[in-house]
């Protein structure tokens, strides 16, 4: 059975284990390698039995651990030419190179991995589908300008869903950012609002959505209530009982949630 854990989700990191049975990937590393396996070992997970790390683009707060993590022979590290290239990996990188082709789809222990393009001011950016043997999905589109139709086309029929919500519109223009920087945000080749969040969820909505993951808030530009009171009437409007959740900068976040009085727990976490 699926054991999904976001270890945080923001500009200053964002990393994620994806579990089936044995088989055990890590979506995006932007963690130094002692904080991935510091947050790991909360959940009670070994960096050393993760076989592959995926990685959507090349920013720091998505590959901070790449470097240290290429030494490691034990695992194989997937990602686009482009990210590739961007990234410079050490000449004495020990991990295998799996190359990430956007719409081609690849096999790692149980679990299918299918990317596809994204817009976003990186190399050669992707999103992410995981595929599971009983059939499920997982689906996670992060720093996206736009949610193109490739984006919805790969991530139709996903049960769970990550979904990049990163600013309000309005306090992006009211706050504090340089304009070179709103601008670029706010651009086709930025990053999704939480209105754009919602039309996206819009397009992908169906019966079997079970779990929606809201990803990326800006600490600045958004504020968790906020994002998850423009998605939760999204679920309403559209009549689905899926779960909502905020995923948070430092507190990880399970699902299925550990029902242990210590698990850890979501800053938010909505049922509509
Ligand atoms: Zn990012
Ligand atoms: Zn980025």
């Amino acid at each position: 059975m699926l054991r999904l854990a976001f270890l945080g989700s923001g500009s200053s990191g964002n990393a994620a284990l994806i579990r089936w049975g044995q088989t055990r990937l890590l979506l995006d590393c932007g963690f130094s390698v002692a904080e991935l396996s510091r947050r790991l070992a909360g959940l009670g997970e070994r960096l050393e039995d993760v076989q592959a790390v995926f990685v959507t683009h090349e920013h720091s707060d998505h590959v901070a651990a790449l470097r240290g993590l290429s030494r490691r022979g034990h695992l194989a590290l997937g990602l686009t030419a482009g990210t590739a290239r961007a990234v410079k990996l050490a000449k004495r990188a020990k991990a295998e190179r799996l190359e990430v082709r956007p719409g081609v789809p690849l096999r790692v222990g149980e679990i299918e991995v299918l990317t596809f393009r994204t817009l976003h001011d990186a190399c050669e950016p992707v999103g992410y589908r995981f595929g599971f043997p009983d059939g499920s999905a997982l689906g996670i589109a992060t720093d996206l300008g736009v949610a193109g139709d490739g984006a919805v086309e790969a991530l139709r029929g996903c049960a769970l869903l990550g979904l990049e919500s990163n600013h309000d519109p309005d306090m992006l223009r009211a706050g504090p950012y340089p304009a070179f920087l709103k601008r670029r945000i706010l651009s086709d080749r930025g990053h999704l609002s939480n209105a754009q969040a919602a039309d996206l969820l819009g397009r992908l909505a169906h019966p079997g959505l079970r779990q929606v993951f809201l990803l990326h808030l800006s600490k600045v530009n958004n504020r968790p209530p906020l994002a998850a009171a423009v998605l939760g009437e999204k679920l309403r409007s559209l009549g689905l009982g899926a779960g909502l959740a905020v995923v948070g900068p430092d507190q990880p976040l399970e699902y299925p949630a550990r029902n242990r009085a210590d698990a850890p727990r979501p800053q938010l976490e909505l049922f509509a």
